[in-house]
Protein backbone atom coordinates (compact mmCIF):
# COMPACT_ATOMS: atom_id res chain seq x y z
CA UNK A 1 0.00 0.00 0.00
CA UNK A 2 1.02 3.73 -0.75
CA UNK A 3 -0.86 6.71 0.60
CA UNK A 4 -1.53 6.61 -3.15
CA UNK A 5 -4.18 3.95 -2.45
CA UNK A 6 -6.02 6.31 0.06
CA UNK A 7 -6.38 8.84 -2.29
CA UNK A 8 -9.99 7.66 -2.54
CA UNK A 9 -10.81 7.55 1.28
CA UNK A 10 -9.58 11.21 1.21
CA UNK A 11 -11.99 11.91 -1.88
CA UNK A 12 -15.14 9.90 -0.09
CA UNK A 13 -14.38 12.13 3.40
CA UNK A 14 -17.33 14.15 3.51
CA UNK A 15 -15.94 16.56 6.07
CA UNK A 16 -18.37 15.85 8.22
CA UNK A 17 -15.68 16.08 11.82
CA UNK A 18 -17.30 13.39 13.70
CA UNK A 19 -13.78 11.88 13.59
CA UNK A 20 -12.95 14.84 16.74
CA UNK A 21 -15.69 13.23 19.10
CA UNK A 22 -16.32 9.65 20.63
CA UNK A 23 -19.30 8.38 19.32
CA UNK A 24 -22.55 10.05 20.10
CA UNK A 25 -24.38 7.26 21.66
CA UNK A 26 -21.55 6.47 23.81
CA UNK A 27 -21.12 10.00 25.34
CA UNK A 28 -21.63 10.22 28.77
CA UNK A 29 -20.87 14.15 29.31
CA UNK A 30 -20.29 17.14 27.29
CA UNK A 31 -16.61 17.30 29.38
CA UNK A 32 -15.62 13.88 28.11
CA UNK A 33 -16.84 13.59 24.66
CA UNK A 34 -13.88 14.75 22.75
CA UNK A 35 -12.41 11.50 21.02
CA UNK A 36 -9.43 13.31 19.26
CA UNK A 37 -6.64 14.51 21.35
CA UNK A 38 -4.58 16.32 18.53
CA UNK A 39 -7.64 18.73 17.25
CA UNK A 40 -8.90 19.13 20.59
CA UNK A 41 -5.10 20.66 21.89
CA UNK A 42 -4.22 22.27 18.38
CA UNK A 43 -7.76 24.10 17.58
CA UNK A 44 -7.20 23.44 14.04
CA UNK A 45 -8.45 21.36 11.44
CA UNK A 46 -5.68 20.07 9.81
CA UNK A 47 -4.80 18.45 13.31
CA UNK A 48 -7.63 16.47 12.75
CA UNK A 49 -8.25 12.74 10.95
CA UNK A 50 -10.57 14.55 8.43
CA UNK A 51 -8.26 17.69 7.90
CA UNK A 52 -5.33 15.48 7.25
CA UNK A 53 -6.78 13.77 4.57
CA UNK A 54 -7.40 17.03 2.83
CA UNK A 55 -3.44 17.64 3.47
CA UNK A 56 -3.49 14.04 1.97
CA UNK A 57 -4.85 14.48 -1.51
CA UNK A 58 -3.53 17.98 -1.62
CA UNK A 59 -0.33 16.83 -1.49
CA UNK A 60 -0.96 13.44 -4.01
CA UNK A 61 -2.19 16.73 -6.54
CA UNK A 62 1.03 18.34 -6.14
CA UNK A 63 -1.35 21.90 -4.90
CA UNK A 64 0.68 22.08 -1.84
CA UNK A 65 4.77 21.62 -0.61
CA UNK A 66 5.65 20.23 2.50
CA UNK A 67 6.44 23.20 5.05
CA UNK A 68 7.08 22.98 8.55
CA UNK A 69 3.55 23.44 9.29
CA UNK A 70 2.49 20.58 7.04
CA UNK A 71 5.08 18.08 9.13
CA UNK A 72 3.76 19.52 12.52
CA UNK A 73 0.36 18.75 11.62
CA UNK A 74 0.67 15.23 10.39
CA UNK A 75 3.11 14.14 13.47
CA UNK A 76 1.25 16.00 16.01
CA UNK A 77 -1.15 13.00 16.23
CA UNK A 78 -1.08 10.16 18.99
CA UNK A 79 -1.97 7.53 16.17
CA UNK A 80 -4.23 6.10 18.91
CA UNK A 81 -7.40 5.30 16.36
CA UNK A 82 -9.98 7.17 18.24
CA UNK A 83 -10.68 8.92 14.71
CA UNK A 84 -10.88 5.31 12.87
CA UNK A 85 -13.31 4.39 15.27
CA UNK A 86 -15.76 7.22 15.10
CA UNK A 87 -15.41 7.80 10.86
CA UNK A 88 -16.26 4.19 11.05
CA UNK A 89 -19.76 4.71 12.85
CA UNK A 90 -21.24 6.24 10.11
CA UNK A 91 -19.13 5.31 7.29
CA UNK A 92 -18.39 1.63 5.87
CA UNK A 93 -15.32 2.32 3.36
CA UNK A 94 -12.93 4.75 5.12
CA UNK A 95 -9.38 3.62 7.03
CA UNK A 96 -8.50 7.16 7.84
CA UNK A 97 -5.69 5.82 10.57
CA UNK A 98 -4.02 3.74 7.72
CA UNK A 99 -4.04 6.84 5.44
CA UNK A 100 -2.24 8.74 8.63
CA UNK A 101 0.17 6.11 8.21
CA UNK A 102 0.67 6.23 4.99
CA UNK A 103 1.23 9.55 4.94
CA UNK A 104 3.83 9.72 7.57
CA UNK A 105 5.60 7.48 5.82
CA UNK A 106 6.02 9.31 2.15
CA UNK A 107 7.20 12.25 4.40
CA UNK A 108 9.79 10.15 5.99
CA UNK A 109 11.03 8.64 2.38
CA UNK A 110 10.98 11.80 1.27
CA UNK A 111 13.67 13.75 4.00
CA UNK A 112 10.95 15.24 5.98
CA UNK A 113 11.47 13.11 9.09
CA UNK A 114 11.04 15.24 12.82
CA UNK A 115 14.62 15.94 14.01
CA UNK A 116 13.38 14.01 17.72
CA UNK A 117 12.53 11.26 15.88
CA UNK A 118 15.29 10.95 13.39
CA UNK A 119 17.94 10.68 17.17
CA UNK A 120 15.48 7.88 18.49
CA UNK A 121 15.67 6.13 15.24
CA UNK A 122 19.54 6.47 15.67
CA UNK A 123 19.21 4.46 19.07
CA UNK A 124 16.87 1.79 17.19
CA UNK A 125 19.39 1.20 14.21
CA UNK A 126 22.67 1.29 16.50
CA UNK A 127 21.08 -0.37 19.64
CA UNK A 128 18.25 -2.33 18.66
CA UNK A 129 15.63 -0.03 21.05
CA UNK A 130 13.19 2.61 20.66
CA UNK A 131 15.20 4.16 24.50
CA UNK A 132 18.60 4.18 23.13
CA UNK A 133 19.42 2.19 25.46
CA UNK A 134 22.86 -0.05 25.34
CA UNK A 135 22.14 -3.16 23.57
CA UNK A 136 23.81 -5.71 26.16
CA UNK A 137 22.05 -4.62 28.91
CA UNK A 138 18.63 -5.73 27.17
CA UNK A 139 18.12 -9.14 29.12
CA UNK A 140 19.50 -7.90 32.58
CA UNK A 141 15.80 -7.72 34.11
CA UNK A 142 15.91 -11.28 34.08
CA UNK A 143 18.94 -11.88 35.82
CA UNK A 144 19.04 -14.40 38.73
CA UNK A 145 15.89 -16.23 37.14
CA UNK A 146 17.09 -19.07 35.78
CA UNK A 147 14.41 -18.84 32.54
CA UNK A 148 15.09 -20.82 29.57
CA UNK A 149 17.17 -19.17 27.11
CA UNK A 150 15.77 -19.25 23.82
CA UNK A 151 18.65 -18.27 21.44
CA UNK A 152 20.24 -21.23 22.69
CA UNK A 153 17.15 -23.94 23.55
CA UNK A 154 13.88 -24.47 22.63
CA UNK A 155 10.18 -24.07 23.51
CA UNK A 156 6.78 -23.72 22.15
CA UNK A 157 5.89 -20.15 24.08
CA UNK A 158 8.29 -17.13 24.63
CA UNK A 159 8.06 -14.31 26.61
CA UNK A 160 8.68 -11.17 25.28
CA UNK A 161 9.57 -8.02 27.39
CA UNK A 162 9.97 -5.24 25.14
CA UNK A 163 11.76 -2.49 25.47
CA UNK A 164 10.03 -0.53 27.49
CA UNK A 165 10.22 -3.11 30.25
CA UNK A 166 12.87 -4.60 29.77
CA UNK A 167 15.23 -1.24 30.52
CA UNK A 168 13.01 1.05 32.40
CA UNK A 169 14.15 0.04 36.04
CA UNK A 170 11.01 1.92 37.48
CA UNK A 171 8.60 -0.76 35.27
CA UNK A 172 10.88 -4.06 34.49
CA UNK A 173 9.09 -5.33 38.05
CA UNK A 174 6.10 -5.82 35.66
CA UNK A 175 8.65 -8.13 33.69
CA UNK A 176 9.84 -9.91 37.03
CA UNK A 177 6.36 -10.70 37.98
CA UNK A 178 5.42 -11.93 34.81
CA UNK A 179 7.94 -14.54 34.25
CA UNK A 180 7.01 -15.44 38.12
CA UNK A 181 2.96 -15.70 37.15
CA UNK A 182 3.82 -17.71 34.15
CA UNK A 183 6.11 -19.91 36.50
CA UNK A 184 3.33 -20.21 39.29
CA UNK A 185 0.99 -21.57 36.73
CA UNK A 186 3.44 -24.54 35.92
CA UNK A 187 3.59 -22.99 31.97
CA UNK A 188 6.83 -24.01 29.70
CA UNK A 189 8.11 -21.08 28.33
CA UNK A 190 11.57 -19.34 27.38
CA UNK A 191 12.96 -15.69 27.13
CA UNK A 192 15.21 -14.50 24.29
CA UNK A 193 16.83 -11.96 27.11
CA UNK A 194 20.32 -10.16 25.48
CA UNK A 195 19.17 -11.74 21.80
CA UNK A 196 15.45 -10.31 21.98
CA UNK A 197 15.01 -7.50 19.57
CA UNK A 198 12.42 -4.59 19.31
CA UNK A 199 9.13 -5.42 17.67
CA UNK A 200 9.66 -2.12 15.48
CA UNK A 201 6.13 -1.16 16.09
CA UNK A 202 7.27 2.36 17.16
CA UNK A 203 9.36 2.58 13.95
CA UNK A 204 6.41 2.00 11.85
CA UNK A 205 4.55 4.10 14.02
CA UNK A 206 7.12 7.25 13.24
CA UNK A 207 7.22 6.96 9.63
CA UNK A 208 10.09 4.16 9.14
CA UNK A 209 8.60 1.27 7.43
CA UNK A 210 11.82 -0.26 6.46
CA UNK A 211 12.89 -0.31 9.94
CA UNK A 212 10.11 -2.14 11.40
CA UNK A 213 10.23 -4.41 8.12
CA UNK A 214 13.66 -5.23 9.39
CA UNK A 215 13.01 -5.92 12.51
CA UNK A 216 9.93 -8.08 12.13
CA UNK A 217 12.28 -10.31 10.07
CA UNK A 218 14.66 -11.08 12.40
CA UNK A 219 11.98 -11.71 15.26
CA UNK A 220 9.92 -13.90 12.91
CA UNK A 221 13.26 -15.63 11.95
CA UNK A 222 14.69 -16.14 15.91
CA UNK A 223 11.36 -17.39 17.08
CA UNK A 224 11.13 -19.85 14.06
CA UNK A 225 14.70 -21.23 15.02
CA UNK A 226 13.98 -21.55 18.85
CA UNK A 227 10.35 -23.69 17.80
CA UNK A 228 8.04 -20.76 19.28
CA UNK A 229 4.57 -21.07 18.13
CA UNK A 230 2.88 -18.50 20.62
CA UNK A 231 4.43 -14.86 21.71
CA UNK A 232 3.41 -13.57 24.83
CA UNK A 233 4.32 -10.19 25.87
CA UNK A 234 2.95 -7.77 28.78
CA UNK A 235 3.08 -4.74 26.30
CA UNK A 236 0.28 -3.22 24.26
CA UNK A 237 3.03 -1.76 21.93
CA UNK A 238 4.07 -4.99 20.87
CA UNK A 239 0.85 -6.61 21.02
CA UNK A 240 -0.11 -4.72 18.14
CA UNK A 241 2.51 -5.27 16.04
CA UNK A 242 2.92 -8.65 16.00
CA UNK A 243 -0.99 -9.25 16.11
CA UNK A 244 -1.77 -6.80 12.98
CA UNK A 245 1.69 -6.16 11.03
CA UNK A 246 3.70 -9.57 11.34
CA UNK A 247 1.07 -11.38 9.77
CA UNK A 248 1.90 -8.93 6.58
CA UNK A 249 4.69 -10.31 6.07
CA UNK A 250 4.47 -13.76 7.04
CA UNK A 251 4.09 -14.51 10.49
CA UNK A 252 1.95 -17.47 11.32
CA UNK A 253 3.00 -16.91 15.12
CA UNK A 254 0.11 -17.54 17.56
CA UNK A 255 0.26 -13.91 20.05
CA UNK A 256 -1.29 -13.54 23.33
CA UNK A 257 -1.15 -10.51 25.37
CA UNK A 258 -0.22 -11.09 29.02
CA UNK A 259 -4.15 -10.10 30.62
CA UNK A 260 -5.26 -12.69 28.33
CA UNK A 261 -3.11 -15.31 28.84
CA UNK A 262 -3.82 -14.72 32.56
CA UNK A 263 -7.53 -15.00 31.85
CA UNK A 264 -7.37 -18.14 30.58
CA UNK A 265 -5.43 -19.55 32.89
CA UNK A 266 -7.67 -18.30 35.82
CA UNK A 267 -10.71 -19.82 34.27
CA UNK A 268 -7.99 -23.41 33.59
CA UNK A 269 -8.09 -23.13 37.95
CA UNK A 270 -3.87 -22.93 37.11
CA UNK A 271 -3.86 -19.39 39.36
CA UNK A 272 -5.60 -19.03 42.55
CA UNK A 273 -6.12 -15.66 44.41
CA UNK A 274 -5.13 -16.12 47.87
CA UNK A 275 -4.58 -12.27 49.06
CA UNK A 276 -6.68 -9.42 49.27
CA UNK A 277 -5.92 -6.76 46.90
CA UNK A 278 -8.39 -3.77 48.60
CA UNK A 279 -8.06 -0.90 46.21
CA UNK A 280 -10.52 0.96 44.01
CA UNK A 281 -9.05 1.35 40.58
CA UNK A 282 -10.44 2.19 37.14
CA UNK A 283 -8.83 0.74 34.00
CA UNK A 284 -6.96 2.55 31.25
CA UNK A 285 -7.68 0.88 27.96
CA UNK A 286 -4.18 0.76 25.97
CA UNK A 287 -5.25 2.22 22.13
CA UNK A 288 -3.07 -0.74 20.82
CA UNK A 289 -4.58 -3.32 23.17
CA UNK A 290 -8.15 -1.91 23.03
CA UNK A 291 -9.29 -0.35 20.19
CA UNK A 292 -6.04 -1.34 17.59
CA UNK A 293 -5.97 -4.32 19.52
CA UNK A 294 -8.28 -6.97 17.11
CA UNK A 295 -7.14 -9.83 15.08
CA UNK A 296 -5.63 -9.54 11.61
CA UNK A 297 -7.68 -10.38 8.65
CA UNK A 298 -5.85 -10.62 5.36
CA UNK A 299 -6.94 -8.69 2.35
CA UNK A 300 -5.98 -8.77 -1.57
CA UNK A 301 -8.55 -7.48 -3.25
CA UNK A 302 -8.64 -4.64 -6.00
CA UNK A 303 -9.41 -1.41 -5.73
CA UNK A 304 -12.22 -0.81 -8.76
CA UNK A 305 -14.09 2.54 -10.28
CA UNK A 306 -18.14 2.15 -10.75
CA UNK A 307 -20.08 4.76 -12.38
CA UNK A 308 -17.03 6.30 -13.58
CA UNK A 309 -16.16 7.87 -10.23
CA UNK A 310 -17.49 5.59 -7.16
CA UNK A 311 -14.14 3.62 -6.00
CA UNK A 312 -15.02 0.46 -4.56
CA UNK A 313 -13.12 -2.54 -3.55
CA UNK A 314 -13.46 -6.28 -4.31
CA UNK A 315 -13.47 -7.95 -2.21
CA UNK A 316 -14.76 -5.72 0.63
CA UNK A 317 -12.13 -4.74 2.96
CA UNK A 318 -11.73 -6.06 6.66
CA UNK A 319 -13.68 -3.47 9.25
CA UNK A 320 -11.60 -2.50 11.66
CA UNK A 321 -13.55 -0.50 13.80
CA UNK A 322 -12.40 -1.68 17.18
CA UNK A 323 -15.43 -3.64 18.12
CA UNK A 324 -13.04 -6.91 18.60
CA UNK A 325 -10.57 -5.50 20.93
CA UNK A 326 -9.25 -7.10 23.97
CA UNK A 327 -11.33 -5.28 26.38
CA UNK A 328 -12.58 -8.03 28.78
CA UNK A 329 -9.44 -10.06 29.43
CA UNK A 330 -7.92 -6.66 31.63
CA UNK A 331 -11.71 -6.42 33.89
CA UNK A 332 -12.31 -10.23 34.27
CA UNK A 333 -9.08 -10.39 36.14
CA UNK A 334 -9.63 -6.77 38.03
CA UNK A 335 -13.55 -8.22 38.63
CA UNK A 336 -11.45 -11.53 39.88
CA UNK A 337 -9.01 -9.95 42.33
CA UNK A 338 -10.01 -10.27 45.72
CA UNK A 339 -10.86 -6.59 47.72
CA UNK A 340 -10.74 -4.96 44.48
CA UNK A 341 -13.18 -2.38 43.48
CA UNK A 342 -13.12 -1.17 39.34
CA UNK A 343 -14.83 1.83 38.60
CA UNK A 344 -15.15 3.02 35.01
CA UNK A 345 -14.07 6.24 33.32
CA UNK A 346 -16.54 7.91 30.70
CA UNK A 347 -14.63 6.99 27.73
CA UNK A 348 -14.03 3.00 28.07
CA UNK A 349 -13.01 0.63 25.27
CA UNK A 350 -13.11 1.99 21.53
CA UNK A 351 -14.16 5.48 22.62
CA UNK A 352 -10.87 5.48 25.52
CA UNK A 353 -8.87 8.97 25.50
CA UNK A 354 -5.32 8.14 25.06
CA UNK A 355 -2.47 8.48 27.48
CA UNK A 356 -0.92 10.79 25.23
CA UNK A 357 2.29 9.22 24.17
CA UNK A 358 1.80 6.89 20.91
CA UNK A 359 2.99 8.36 17.22
CA UNK A 360 6.23 9.14 18.91
CA UNK A 361 4.42 12.81 20.30
CA UNK A 362 5.73 11.91 23.35
CA UNK A 363 9.32 12.39 21.93
CA UNK A 364 8.69 15.12 19.71
CA UNK A 365 6.03 16.83 21.40
CA UNK A 366 6.58 16.64 25.57
CA UNK A 367 3.61 19.60 26.01
CA UNK A 368 1.12 17.84 23.69
CA UNK A 369 1.87 14.34 25.13
CA UNK A 370 1.58 15.98 29.20
CA UNK A 371 -1.67 17.84 28.15
CA UNK A 372 -3.21 14.88 26.71
CA UNK A 373 -2.22 12.24 29.64
CA UNK A 374 -2.96 15.39 32.23
CA UNK A 375 -6.85 14.88 30.04
CA UNK A 376 -6.85 11.29 31.05
CA UNK A 377 -5.63 11.53 34.30
CA UNK A 378 -8.42 14.14 35.23
CA UNK A 379 -11.09 11.47 33.83
CA UNK A 380 -9.61 9.03 35.60
CA UNK A 381 -9.74 11.20 39.08
CA UNK A 382 -13.14 12.23 38.88
CA UNK A 383 -14.31 7.95 38.87
CA UNK A 384 -13.15 8.41 42.73
CA UNK A 385 -10.53 5.67 41.88
CA UNK A 386 -7.01 5.88 43.84
CA UNK A 387 -5.12 4.53 40.99
CA UNK A 388 -5.33 3.87 37.37
CA UNK A 389 -4.10 0.08 35.82
CA UNK A 390 -3.59 -0.56 32.60
CA UNK A 391 -1.67 -3.11 30.46
CA UNK A 392 0.95 -1.01 28.78
CA UNK A 393 4.41 -0.18 30.07
CA UNK A 394 4.28 3.02 27.25
CA UNK A 395 0.89 4.04 29.05
CA UNK A 396 2.19 3.55 32.64
CA UNK A 397 5.38 5.55 32.19
CA UNK A 398 3.73 8.48 30.30
CA UNK A 399 1.04 8.48 33.48
CA UNK A 400 3.63 8.55 35.87
CA UNK A 401 5.97 11.33 34.44
CA UNK A 402 2.29 13.25 33.83
CA UNK A 403 1.62 13.26 37.34
CA UNK A 404 5.24 14.45 38.66
CA UNK A 405 3.87 18.12 37.23
CA UNK A 406 0.44 17.24 38.42
CA UNK A 407 -0.58 17.46 42.19
CA UNK A 408 -2.90 14.45 41.84
CA UNK A 409 -1.95 11.60 44.62
CA UNK A 410 -3.10 9.00 42.01
CA UNK A 411 -1.27 5.69 41.51
CA UNK A 412 -0.06 3.76 38.88
CA UNK A 413 0.03 0.23 38.18
CA UNK A 414 -0.33 -2.95 35.73
CA UNK A 415 -2.82 -5.33 35.94
CA UNK A 416 0.04 -7.69 36.13
CA UNK A 417 1.44 -6.24 39.57
CA UNK A 418 -2.09 -6.32 41.00
CA UNK A 419 -2.31 -10.45 40.17
CA UNK A 420 0.81 -10.71 41.46
CA UNK A 421 -0.04 -9.17 44.82
CA UNK A 422 -2.94 -11.58 44.94
CA UNK A 423 -0.83 -14.15 44.66
CA UNK A 424 2.30 -13.30 46.10
CA UNK A 425 2.48 -11.63 49.42
CA UNK A 426 5.77 -9.93 48.57
CA UNK A 427 7.10 -7.07 46.27
CA UNK A 428 9.59 -6.95 43.76
S1 LIG B 1 -12.40 11.27 8.25
FE1 LIG B 1 -14.45 10.33 8.42
S2 LIG B 1 -15.35 11.24 10.29
FE2 LIG B 1 -13.56 12.51 9.72
S3 LIG B 1 -14.40 14.18 8.47
FE3 LIG B 1 -13.80 12.53 7.04
S4 LIG B 1 -15.67 11.26 6.75
FE4 LIG B 1 -16.01 12.56 8.57
S1 LIG C 1 -5.12 9.06 15.46
FE1 LIG C 1 -5.91 10.02 17.36
S2 LIG C 1 -4.76 11.97 17.54
FE2 LIG C 1 -4.51 11.24 15.41
S3 LIG C 1 -6.14 12.23 14.22
FE3 LIG C 1 -6.93 10.23 14.89
S4 LIG C 1 -8.00 10.65 16.84
FE4 LIG C 1 -6.68 12.42 16.40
Amino acid sequence: MTLLNYRADALRCTRCSYCKWIPFDLMKSWRFSKGCPSVDYNHFHSYSAGGRLVTALSLLDNRIEVTDRVIDSVFKCQLCGSCDVTCKMCRFDMEPLSALRELRFKLVEEGHAVPKHKSVMEGFRTQNNMLNKVKTKRGDWADGLNLRDLSKDKAEIVFHAGCRYSYDNDLNHVAKASVSILQEAGVDFGILGKEENCCGGRAFNIGYKKDFVTAATKNIKDWTNAGVKTVVTPCADCYYTFKRLYPEIGSEIKVLHMVEFIDQLIKQGKLEFKNSVPMRVTYHDPCYLGRQGEPYIPWKGKEKKIFGQVVIYEPRKPRYNGANGIYEPPRNILRAIPGLELVEMERIKEAAWCCGAGGGVKEAYPDFFTWTANERIEEASSTGAEAIISACPWCERNFIDAMKEGDTNMKVFDVIELVYKAIRKEDF
